[in-house]
């Protein structure tokens, strides 16, 4: 699959202006040529100016070095746009601590800031943030009543100026020498996130190394996106604390931002070299305005897409014939379309609650600049995907990231765009343990009163409430060659006819196929598939699907949000 998920394509216009190098400046800061380092991980020696230029990371192994205060600002803002907030705010011993204050002046002097964290606004490739830095230099980053105070006032500040956040965490925990005020710290910073996240504002943390204790059981965990840096440790409780509490060896990678990721708390891995690009496209695609659904820019350039269809010259006549293209290995995926329909798609990981479910993927994609939160099943082509994708067969946490990045989606006014291809839901332990009626259930009830319109496309099979899961749209759309059914046809027929071997026979009356469900009224749409949907006619199947897209969307701009999610109580209640 030439599309890669994660990746960030050069891209056609507005894009451009993150490849702008201009902003990113990393000074050398007076290192000279024989300055040497070791790398903490593969113990070479290396040349600091070699390592400065590859934005603090081993060009031998590819650790990454914390970074200093400075050196972040100049990775992220743009070129001296960075305003400094409340500097004002210093000095605090609440418990009168013996020895505190010479601590405190001991790390200034060593570190050269005030406190842990700092604060201000910046332009990050043209677009005004609020940007918070937590650096390790200073105590370990630990949040003390100046820390709490300077970023509580940062999400006041940036709601009042309406502005995005963006905050670099890093933290050893609670700063001891505040005792009970440090705690008080936590439910202080997650009160003023609040505020800023009901004012539909966007706050992106991204997690250092290390970032653990009270800050992760915080501000660190409250973004409407959460980045990590590879390799990043992140935990309540540190290692050391786990193994002599429960006198166990720990997993190796445990902890670390690639086993967030795979346990559904962490949305993505940013590395150096994508972290602005990925903030510029996460501020500009998370603002959206309600009712304005139509920021194309490239109307001509589409136009220009009328190659004649390749017919694949294969013809699914009967329910049966359909049944078998669709389970089809090599037809085409959710991806695969998405790969054609949108100029980028950057994809968010994870549940924040048990894993990341690879049956689903999800993340936002710019159909022709139109921000939109793009969901889709995924079933796999190798042995190897499949099993990774567990077959497309999502399980509960698969639903609930679905549901995360849908109300993400109507938090920011982005459309959605679900693409259904699911034998169904999941049948097994793990599965029923998690709740899998009650995710699947949820995703009904949450979706039927979405704010922003959702459009669904049954791309393959559409197996039970597995596939409905995703699929309450305010339209839904059907491949010519898909099915949609209660369940399987094999199921169906041994259910009622105790006998598995007549699914041809029970494909048939089951009225499954788009052009059945046309005259049920249970699909809007039909999407050709030129005979049979293949790798060779994809392209031209998803150029058809994303011109109906954008008509789609235009049909909503202007409306309201209880208008849209009335539409889609209706479309439903009709049944
Ligand atoms: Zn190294």
């Amino acid at each position: 699959m030439k599309f890669r998920l994660s990746m960030l394509k050069p891209a056609p216009s507005r894009l451009k202006k993150a490849d702008n190098k201009n902003g990113i400046h990393i000074e050398e800061e007076h290192i000279s040529e024989d300055d040497v380092i070791e790398c903490p991980k593969c113990k070479r020696m290396l040349s600091k100016k070699a390592a400065a230029k590859k934005k603090y990371i081993c060009y031998e192994c590819g650790y990454y070095f914390r970074v200093r205060t400075n050196n972040r600002i100049r990775m992220v803002a743009d070129q001296g746009t960075f305003e400094p907030w409340f500097t004002e705010l210093k000095d605090s011993n609440p418990l009168g601590f013996e020895g505190y204050e010479d601590k405190i002046k001991e790390a200034r002097e060593k570190t050269g800031l005030e406190e842990a964290v700092t604060i201000g606004k910046c332009q990050i490739s043209g677009e005004d943030a609020v940007l918070g830095i937590c650096d390790a230099r200073f105590m370990m980053s630990s949040m003390g009543a100046i820390v709490g105070e300077r970023i509580a006032r940062a999400f006041e500040r940036a709601t009042q100026e309406k502005l995005p956040v963006i905050l670099f965490c890093c933290s050893g925990g609670a700063r001891m020498q505040e005792g009970i005020i440090s705690l008080m710290q936590m439910a202080k910073t997650s009160a003023a996130i609040k505020k800023h996240s009901e004012a539909g504002l966007f706050y992106c943390a991204v997690l250092t190394d290390p970032t653990t204790g009270g800050v992760t059981a915080s501000f660190a965990m409250l973004g409407d996106v959460i980045l990590a840096e590879p390799g990043a440790l992140i935990g309540f409780a540190g290692p050391r604390v786990i193994k002599q509490t429960i006198g166990q060896d720990l997993p190796e990678g445990f902890q670390s931002a690639e086993f967030l990721v795979e346990h559904g708390f962490v949305d993505s891995i940013v590395e150096r070299e994508e972290l602005k690009k990925t903030l510029y496209l996460l501020i500009t695609t998370n603002r959206g305005v309600a009712g304005s659904y139509t920021n194309f820019y490239e109307e001509s350039k589409d136009q220009a897409v009328e190659e004649a269809p390749v017919d694949s010259g294969e013809k699914a006549e009967t329910a049966w014939d359909k049944v078998r293209a669709v389970r089809k290995a090599t037809r085409p995926s959710g991806l695969d379309y998405m790969s054609h329909i949108f100029e980028h798609f950057y994809e968010m990981h994870g549940d924040r609650n048990y894993a990341d479910d690879q049956a689903i993927v999800g993340g936002i994609g710019l159909l022709d600049g139109q921000p939109v939160t793009v969901i889709t099943d995924m079933r796999g082509l190798t042995l190897d995907e499949c099993k990774r994708r567990n077959f497309g067969m999502p399980m509960p946490e698969g639903y609930r990231k679905a549901l995360r990045l849908m109300k993400q989606a109507e938090k920011f006014n982005r459309p959605i765009i679900s693409f259904v291809n699911t034998t169904g839901a999941y049948c097994g332990i793990g599965a029923e343990e998690r709740g899998q009626g009650e995710a699947i259930a949820r995703n009904l009830l949450e979706m039927s009163a979405l704010k922003v319109p959702v459009l669904c496309l049954m791309i393959g099979e559409g197996g039970s409430g597995g596939a409905l899961a995703t699929a309450v749209g305010n339209e839904v759309w059907m491949m010519e060659n898909a099915t949609y059914s209660i369940l399987s046809p094999e199921g169906f027929a041994s259910i009622l006819w105790k006998d598995a071997s007549r699914a041809q026979e029970a494909s048939e009356a089951m009225k499954i196929t788009a052009q059945d469900l046309k005259k049920l009224g249970v699909v809007e749409k039909i999407i050709p598939e030129y005979g049979i949907a293949s790798q060779e006619n994809c392209s031209q199947i998803a150029a058809y699907m994303k011109k109906e897209m954008k008509d789609f969307l235009k049909k909503y701009n202007g409306k309201s949000g209880d208008q849209i999610s009335e539409d889609r109580y209706k479309r439903f209640r009709q049944y």
